[in-house]
Order: structure tokens, then C-alpha cells, then sequence
């Protein structure tokens, strides 16, 4: 049987008090059968526990294990890329539709945290922080077009500006979002994993889906369990595997580093972000960071095609901390892990129904903190009989990775290359 501890984060040295919850035994019946405990999974499993459905959740190892775990904690509203991008690949009115949604997960977020008393230090503002003019005129182009849709709550920042919220020398300016901010992001995952279960749902750990039984009425099995239900939720993401061959074909997981610093002084950590917002570049590979509630600095950037784990985590970000940051050079590490998200070759999510029966949602490509929440209201609200959400964004394409799953990860990289270097060079 599977043991799978969390990952040895500083999240995990952190995390709230949080109940085991027991693996599966036998044969049970539900509504939903929910597969990943992660934000897609719990995010939904809560919509419709709210609503009165009989809700199970399978989880491989433990709620939160995968990437809502253990990510840089960023509330970054949006999609990874952004609205102009979507409006190519579907209709105007699917385009709309999700242009209203791209500011509604970091309302969830914040709608939950207060509905359900989640202690995960939340803090309003992040930060788009440019490199170059080039930079600063695509966030000046997004801040047009997000404010075309509503979103009012963005300052643009100049050379001064910037670096009255962070004391770095590199970035020319930068766009403010006061309704970006950051969380810890398995207390986040914890708290709705107790709001579902306060609700009646019923989570089993140490858990994976080993196959779907398709038919009228699906079957879920587990090592030693079987759920029978009327419907499935797909939220497995980068860790799904092959349960689905069909998903398998259309994404590719890939690995992303983070490092966290021992508690700086106070002194120093409000000398780096005064205002205590999180930052992200405007790079292609980009690096974010942020404080913690104890101020210590969490530093995460490098992406790894394929998934594979790097064997020297501080070796590969402790250096990208240091081009930001040089005065942490006598900073102890404390913690350093790997985490993946899935990316899809549009960057878009993949949303959909497979048979009469499967739902899922994957593939958010990096920005998923804010995405997820929507995505669970939206297959919430599709398994309530309400599809027009759902099925805007079921009309994106889904692409599969040129290469196939042998030759996906060097065709990728070689393209991220040439993105990087277009960075680099500013071109
Ligand atoms: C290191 C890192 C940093 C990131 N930073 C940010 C950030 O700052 N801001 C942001 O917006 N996004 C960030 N992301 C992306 C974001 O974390 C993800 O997009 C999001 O958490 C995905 O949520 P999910 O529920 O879809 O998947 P996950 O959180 O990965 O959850 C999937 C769950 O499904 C379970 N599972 C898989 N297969 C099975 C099975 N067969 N049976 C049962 N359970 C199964 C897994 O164990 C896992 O717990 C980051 C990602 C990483 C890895």
C-alpha cells in the first residue's frame, strides 16, 4: 500500500494541524468521485458540496501533495496567456465569457479564506516586473486590456516606482496588481479540504485511481477500493500519468524549483519588499518570489521539460536569488524542493467531457493558483446542468505536443530556448 509524504517543503515544516485521512477499503457510492486533492480537485469537490451533491475525493498521497502544495503561493490573475490570445482560438463569446472569469479565482480564493476561516496569510498586491521597455509595453498593453474587461485595480510603476517596492536594480518598471497577493498555499488546500469535509465530503488519502471503469455508471478503482458514482472529476494534472490515455497524449508535465531562506532580519526583509507584495518577472522563464509570514525569502524560477527532478535544486536558484538580491549572499537555505505543473502547447487549460460522464481540467501551464478555483466552479456548475462556462472553455483547441511523448521534451526545450533568448538579448 502507498505512503506518500508531503514534499519536505518549507510549507510542509509549516503546514497546519491537518487529520490523516484514511485510504480507501472496499466498495462505496457516490454522486462525483472526485480523482486529486489538489485546488482543481478540492475546488470543485466544495462547489458542489456546497450545493448538496454527495461528493468522494480520491487522493494518490495526501490533499495538497502535488503542485497546490508546494508553489510559490502567487494569486496571479489571468490565464498564461492572456485574452487577445484566447479571442484567436475561439468565438467572441467564449472569449468574453472567459475574459470575465480571468479575475474571478482570486475572488474565490478570498470569498473561501473568509466563508471558512482559512488561516494561509494572505496578503493583497503583486508585481509584474519588466526588464525592458519592450517589457513595460506589453504589461502596458495588458493593462489596457484587462481594465477593457473590468479589472480596475492595476497601477503601472515607473524606475521609481519599482524600486519603492522592491530593492533590486534590475527591473525598469513594472505593472502593481492590488488584487494579485499571495498565500501559503497548502494551508490554503488544507483549509478546503476541512470546509468540504465540515460539508458531509469524504476525502481518502494514500488513495490512487488505478483505472476507470467507462459505462452508464463509472466505477473508480483503487488498490484495495472501488467508487461507484454517477459522475468523475479529472484533476490529477502533472501527476495524472496515463489513467486517462486521451489526456496523457495533450499535455506535458514539467518541473519547476523553489528555494526558502532561512528568517531573514526584519530589518533586511522590509529593506527587499517594503510592501510585502510578491514579484514575478516578465521573462519567458521567469523567476517569482516572495516573503513568508516569517520572513523568510522564497525564491522559485527554472523550468525542467519532462518533469525530470534536478539533483541540486540550490545550485540551479540559489544563483537567479543572488542576480536579484545580492545582499542575501550570507543567507542560509533552509528548504529546497521541485514541484510540477502541466503545460499545454497553447499555454491555455484544457477543459472537457470525455463520454457522457468524465470531466476534467488540466493544464493551466504555470499560472494555475487562480485558474483552478474558476475551473472548479465551472465543472461544479456544468455537473449542476449549467454549461455555458464550461463549454466556452471546453471550445478551446487542445493541441497535441509535436514530437509526441517521445520527442515532446526536446522539441519544447528547444523552443523555450529560443524564447529565453529572445529574452535575453531583448529582442
Ligand atoms: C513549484 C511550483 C510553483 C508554482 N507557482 C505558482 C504560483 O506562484 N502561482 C500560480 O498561479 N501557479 C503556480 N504554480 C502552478 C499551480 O500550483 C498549479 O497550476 C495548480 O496548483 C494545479 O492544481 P491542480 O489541482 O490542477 O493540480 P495538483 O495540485 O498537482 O493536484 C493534483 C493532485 O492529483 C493527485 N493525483 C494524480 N493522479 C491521481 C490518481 N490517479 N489518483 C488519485 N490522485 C491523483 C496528485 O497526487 C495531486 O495531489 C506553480 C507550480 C509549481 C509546481
Amino acid at each position: 500500500m502507498t505512503n506518500t509524504p508531503h514534499a519536505p517543503s518549507y510549507y510542509a515544516g509549516s503546514a497546519n494541524p491537518s487529520p490523516a485521512r484514511p485510504a480507501l477499503q472496499g466498495e462505496i457510492e457516490t454522486d462525483i468521485c472526485v480523482i486529486g486533492a489538489g485546488y482543481t480537485g478540492l475546488s470543485t469537490a466544495l462547489h458542489l458540496a456546497e450545493n448538496g451533491f454527495k461528493v468522494a475525493i480520491l487522493e494518490a498521497a495526501k490533499v495538497g501533495w502535488g503542485a497546490s502544495g508546494r508553489n510559490g503561493g502567487q494569486i496571479v490573475n489571468s490565464y498564461s496567456r492572456d485574452i487577445d490570445a484566447i479571442e484567436k482560438q475561439t468565438n467572441k463569446r467564449n472569449a468574453e465569457l472567459m475574459a470575465h472569469m480571468a479575475f474571478e479565482g482570486g475572488r474565490i480564493i478570498r470569498e473561501r479564506i473568509a466563508k471558512y476561516d482559512i488561516q494561509c496569510d494572505l496578503k493583497d498586491g503583486g508585481v509584474f516586473a519588466a526588464f525592458n521597455e519592450k517589457q513595460m509595453g506589453h504589461l502596458r498593453a495588458q493593462k489596457a486590456l484587462w481594465e477593457k474587461h473590468g479589472h480596475t485595480q492595476l497601477e503601472m510603476l515607473d524606475h521609481a516606482g519599482i524600486r519603492k517596492v522592491v530593492k533590486t536594480e534590475r527591473y525598469v518598471g513594472g505593472m502593481l496588481d492590488m488584487s494579485g497577493g499571495h498565500i501559503h498555499p497548502l494551508n490554503l488546500a488544507l483549509g478546503e479540504a476541512a470546509a468540504f469535509e465540515s460539508l458531509g465530503g469524504v476525502i481518502y488519502e494514500q488513495s490512487p485511481a488505478t483505472r476507470i471503469e467507462r459505462g452508464a455508471s463509472p466505477v473508480v478503482h483503487t488498490e484495495q477500493g472501488r467508487v461507484r458514482c454517477k459522475f468523475i472529476v479529472v484533476a490529477g494534472n502533472a501527476y495524472l500519468g496515463n489513467l486517462l490515455p486521451e489526456l496523457a497524449a495533450k499535455a506535458m508535465p514539467c518541473g519547476t524549483q523553489v528555494l526558502t531562506t532561512e528568517p531573514l532580519d526584519p530589518e533586511l526583509a522590509a529593506e527587499l519588499l517594503p510592501q510585502d507584495y510578491c514579484v514575478e518577472d516578465c521573462n519567458y522563464l521567469l523567476d517569482y518570489y516572495r516573503l513568508t509570514s516569517d520572513k523568510r525569502m522564497i525564491y522559485g524560477g527554472g523550468v525542467v521539460y519532462g518533469a525530470r527532478d534536478p539533483e541540486d535544486i540550490e545550485r540551479i536558484i540559489r544563483p537567479k536569488m543572488l542576480k536579484t538580491f545580492p545582499m542575501l549572499k550570507d543567507v542560509k537555505v533552509d528548504y529546497t524542493w521541485t514541484g510540477n505543473f502541466l503545460l499545454t502547447l497553447s499555454r491555455l487549460p484544457q477543459v472537457g467531457r470525455i463520454g457522457d460522464n468524465i470531466y476534467y481540467s488540466q493544464g493551466c501551464s504555470g499560472h494555475g493558483v487562480t485558474y483552478t478555483h474558476v475551473a472548479g466552479r465551472v465543472l461544479a456548475e456544468a455537473l449542476r446542468g449549467q454549461a455555458e462556462r464550461f463549454d466556452a472553455f471546453a471550445s478551446l483547441p487542445h493541441f497535441p505536443f509535436p514530437g509526441g511523448r517521445l520527442f515532446r521534451v526536446p522539441f519544447t526545450a528547444l523552443g523555450a530556448f529560443y524564447y529565453d533568448l529572445r529574452d535575453k538579448l531583448n529582442i
